[in-house]
């Protein structure tokens, strides 16, 4: 059996939901058809990348008010209590306002996890045995493996992966099927999801609104 010590949560496409973010901000009011295992959400759009990066979408206040996937939470609280010590790793588009929006989408969404994220370009360098990723990117998740480590792929309309049931139930039924957790430190910390951290207030003028 495989020891996940260690799990690490992709942002876009598994807890945020960047797709239903871009398509309002181009105007787009009913998801299109994907076509099958397209990642790049401009190519299934038909545009340019020019075309697809709206000025709007490379600031802090676009990405920190995109709305949570429905089972984000759920999930999250999920993976912490199998393996104690949740982190995010996520790769934000070169642009600060990405970088920024993140960090306060998660004071917002996710404050637990404000402080357990890795910002990187390259998710791979995290790779080793005992740890996984979960991430909606088949590319990304192959990659992981490559590097030693371990990966569950979420169903998503973009990937390879079939969704059998709800999301959230899916990858912990795939994270039990590849794993038996045994915990580095079992007194790690858990993480409150749903408590405010005072530490954590978003810039002023970054309102978050679900309606
Ligand atoms: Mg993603």
């Amino acid at each position: 059996m495989i020891k996940i010590k260690q799990i690490f949560i992709d942002m876009d496409g598994v807890l945020v939901d960047f797709v239903g973010g871009a398509l309002k901000a181009h105007g787009i009011k009913y998801r299109p058809e994907w076509p099958s295992c397209v990642y790049r959400m401009s190519e299934a759009l038909g545009m340019t990348d020019e075309e697809f990066w709206l000025p709007e979408m490379l600031t802090e206040q676009w990405w920190a008010k995109l709305l949570p996937e429905e089972w984000a939470t759920s999930l999250c609280v999920s993976l912490e209590s199998k393996c104690p010590g949740l982190r995010v790793l996520t790769k934000p588009v070169s642009h600060s306002g990405s970088w920024a929006g993140k960090k306060t989408w998660l004071c917002r969404n996710l404050p637990g996890l404000y402080n357990r994220v890795t910002m990187t370009d390259d998710k791979a360098l995290q790779a080793k045995p005992g740890v996984l990723l979960i991430d909606d990117c088949d590319e990304e998740c192959d990659r992981f493996i490559e590097a030693g480590g371990e990966a569950v792929c979420v169903p998503r309309p973009w990937n390879s992966q079939t969704q059998k049931g709800g999301i959230a139930e899916h990858v912990l039924d795939c994270v039990d099927a590849i794993e038996s957790i045994q915990p580095e430190n079992p007194n790690f910390p858990r993480m409150q999801v749903d408590c405010p951290m005072p530490e954590c207030k978003p810039p002023k003028g970054i309102e978050v609104d679900h309606g």
